[in-house]
């Protein structure tokens, strides 16, 4: 914490080395990250280097996101879905490979699920309803205790259509629709990723239109019965918008480079 204010004081150049536990105390508590419960180990998952000058983002720690973090001079990568989820029973096959390559190449990583899911500022699901100008947003999308996504109004009613072309065009991302409520849509509700569990709670909000990543079978006759939109514009898609917040976020704060790495998945 004592590093995050003395960096905060000062006005760095674009380039400056920043140590690595100050970015990660920052993030931390911008985060709230010990006070959301989640599977996911949030935070410093693998210590590199001890000084950052350039972070890369990502979605998903995988080999190609640390061999292009490490190809493009990056001493740091941060990501939504990270290695470590309840603890590590044992370090062997993809997981020792992935350890061994981060480990040898001194690359932190550092990881933010639910909490990036459900910040108000920075999070994937507050960057969702961003896309709609949504107002009166409220959270929404009860998970392990935690509202992960929102609700809210668009500014004027907007045809079911054009809310699946912005998600297309913003996104870059092909949708699935189940076109079961109203044609004209006032609200939203979002959860990025695999969401498709809090449809049945949009259902009882009387939401026009349920946003989510990716599909679960029983959501068909859900909606179908319950008279609701639902799109889903695809896990990966949804998500890239919290880490891409956060590359802004520690640009703004430690004058720092930041490079977003887009690395779907076909599923
Ligand atoms: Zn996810």
């Amino acid at each position: 914490m004592k590093a995050t204010s003395a960096i905060r004081n000062k006005t760095l150049k674009k380039g400056t080395a920043v140590p690595a536990t100050a970015i990660v105390d920052f993030l931390d508590t911008e985060l709230r990250t010990s006070s959301i419960r989640d599977y996911s180990c949030n935070g410093l998952q693998v210590e590199g280097k001890t000084m950052v000058s350039r972070i890369a983002l990502a979605v998903d720690a995988c080999m190609e996101s640390y061999q292009s973090a490490v190809k493009n001079g990056c001493q740091m990568l941060m990501v939504h879905h990270g290695i470590i989820w309840d603890g590590i029973r044992a370090v062997r096959g993809q997981v020792r490979n992935q350890m061994a390559y981060l480990l040898q190449n001194d690359l932190n990583l550092y990881a933010s699920h639910l909490p990036l899911d459900c910040h108000p500022l920075y999070g994937n699901n507050a960057g969702l309803a961003q896309l709609f100008s949504a107002r009166q947003i409220k959270p929404f999308g009860m998970y392990k205790g935690t509202e992960i996504g929102f609700e809210g109004v668009l500014p004027k009613s907007a045809p079911r259509d054009s809310i699946v072309e912005i998600l297309c065009e913003k996104l870059k991302t092909e949708c699935t629709v189940l076109p079961f409520g109203p044609q004209k849509i006032k609200s939203i509700a979002v959860v990025s990723g695999g969401g498709g569990d809090a449809l049945v709670e949009a259902v009882t909000k009387n939401i026009d239109c349920f946003i989510t990543g990716e599909s679960i079978h029983q959501n068909y006759h859900t909606a179908l019965e319950g008279k609701i939109n639902v799109i889903y514009a695809g896990h990966y898609h949804t998500e890239t918008l919290g880490v891409k917040a956060l590359g802004s976020l520690c640009q703004k704060q430690f004058g720092i480079e930041t490079l977003f790495l887009d690395i779907p998945s076909l599923i």
